[in-house]
């Protein structure tokens, strides 16, 4: 017979802790199992990040995206106190509900540490935006900081260890909607479960099985939109009359070749560029530390072109997947870097030209040609909005502006859910990344509130 728990969260990233927090707070006496196929926070480790490698070794499982504290651990900690990005909650409820709870897992998160100063919005950078067309999201914004992040997330799974069971290492392999029982795998061998409520917690990391097992019961799920692009780095001045004063500019912009939405966002002021392993599949990201010793000479932001697939074709997962693994196979296993100058020219660029640029790369990326492995489409309309947002940071468009490939964000399929408890299942529920409803620590962490609400008190109010 299986163990029985009240509730099991699957992924112990924000979603599932400020979820597994929410439910020791409202009723202590529920007994919640949570289960995390990574390690505990402080086990994880990259090998690229502790220098024993340059090149990724796909480690499974990957340190930093899985493990306790979720993908968030090692991020920048930008925390979004808005509903106008960040993720698709204010789609299905109320902005204010929505509000409420991004403020409440603000509030929490602050109980364990995190900054109270936030950035406030800038209308008059809005406004020199908007004379060149292009449109800055304006939103409060608190900065962690990757070391400050990390330190609040290991006060929060500390607080947690004394209120729910935490079980890391523990791969979840299937869950059984006629039964709510869940099978996973602990030091190679199968363990089961089972609860009343099961929440599915899994992140961008978890996306590909959650959508897999969702397919196998017949369970409805819609395609969010597939963005593509690159990590533009660049000197740190020439952002600094926007970083000085909002921390970091969200700018979206429709370009006028093809009419599609560019973003340029998760902005690192004096950070680093970082590889990400997704499923075996390298990437790139960015962060930076609030430690002045361990802030670069530039900052960096991802730029990515927007599609959405409709017809006959509708894998947006599996596109943005192979456009980043021809940028790994050219690559000889790792992601590309090119000087935007020599990308004008076609001209791949060498380690002679990269030795030659006043960018200095803040990541050991392999020098190549972009344009051999993104499509022309994405790539036209990188270099128009570079174009374009050189127009209120001169200097954006230089010939050694560096753009790290591929940067994509492909946002989980969303399943079709009422107060997140999945259509046809009985207690089963999915909240933030993995089941794509957020993108963002903000919106996953209130998803997980909202979750445990519903959970305890039958309604989120
Ligand atoms: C480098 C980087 C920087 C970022 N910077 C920011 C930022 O500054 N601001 C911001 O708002 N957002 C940022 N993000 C995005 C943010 O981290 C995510 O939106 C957030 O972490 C989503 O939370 P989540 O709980 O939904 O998923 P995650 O944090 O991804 O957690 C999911 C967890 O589930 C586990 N899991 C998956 N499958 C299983 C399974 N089968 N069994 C058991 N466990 C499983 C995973 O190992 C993982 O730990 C960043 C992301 C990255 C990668």
């Amino acid at each position: 017979m299986s163990e029985r728990y009240d509730v099991v969260i699957v992924g112990g990233g924000i979603g599932g802790l400020m979820c597994a927090y929410g439910l020791s707070e409202s009723d202590p006496k529920l007994r919640v199992l949570l289960l995390e196929r990574g390690r505990d926070i402080d086990k994880r480790i990259c090998p690229i990040v502790s220098k024993k490698t340059k090149t990724c070794l796909k480690c499974d499982p990957c340190a930093i995206m899985e493990g306790m504290a979720g993908a968030g651990a090692f991020s920048d900690g930008k925390y979004i106190i808005s509903t106008e990005y960040g993720g698709w909650l204010p789609d299905l409820f109320d902005n204010d509900l929505v509000m409420r709870y991004i403020l409440k897992a603000d509030e929490i998160l602050m109980k364990f540490g995190a900054d109270k100063d936030a950035y406030e919005p800038s209308i008059a950078l809005k406004k020199e935006c908007l004379k060149y067309d292009l449109h800055m999201q304006s939103a409060k914004v608190k900065h962690l900081g990757t070391d400050a992040n990390y330190l609040t997330m290991s006060k929060l799974i500390e607080h947690l260890k004394n209120k729910v069971e935490i079980v890391t290492s523990a791969k979840m392999t299937d869950v059984d909607i006629k039964t709510n029982t869940v099978t996973y795998i602990k030091d190679h061998k199968e363990e089961s479960v089972q609860a009343s409520s099961i929440v599915l917690a899994l992140g961008r990391a978890g996306a590909s099985d959650f959508k897999a097992w969702a397919k196998k019961n017949d369970l409805a799920l819609v395609n969010n939109q597939v963005d593509i692009g690159v990590r533009v780095e660049l000197p740190y001045e020439i952002w600094e009359d926007f970083s000085k004063v909002i921390y970091e500019p969200k700018i979206k912009y429709a370009t006028r070749g093809y009419h599609d939405t560019v973003r340029m966002f998760c902005f690192n002021e004096r950070g680093q560029v970082v590889t990400e392993n997704t499923d075996g599949i390298l990437t790139v990201n960015g962060h930076a530390y609030k430690d002045e010793t361990k802030k670069s000479k530039n900052s960096n932001f991802a730029l990515l072109s927007t599609t959405n697939f409709t017809s006959p074709f509708n894998e947006p997962i599996e596109y943005a997947k192979s456009v980043a693994s021809l940028a790994n196979k050219i690559s000889g296993g790792s992601v590309i870097v090119q000087r935007l100058g020599d990308l004008r020219n076609g001209k791949r660029t060498d380690e002679k030209r990269l030795k030659e640029s006043s960018v200095i790369p803040t990541l050991d990326a392999v020098p190549g040609d972009l344009s051999l492995c993104m499509p022309k489409r994405q790539l036209d309309n990188i270099i128009e909005t570079l174009d374009a947002l050189s127009q209120v940071a001169p200097g954006t468009n230089n010939y050694d502006t560096l753009l790290y490939g591929v940067e994509c964000k492909y946002y989980s399929a969303r399943p079709e859910a009422t107060d997140f408890m999945i259509t046809g299942t009985s207690g089963i529920y999915a909240l933030g990344d993995g089941a794509g409803f957020t993108r963002s620590l903000s919106q996953a962490g209130a998803s997980g509130l909202m979750v445990a609400s519903k959970i305890v008190k039958g309604v989120i109010q």
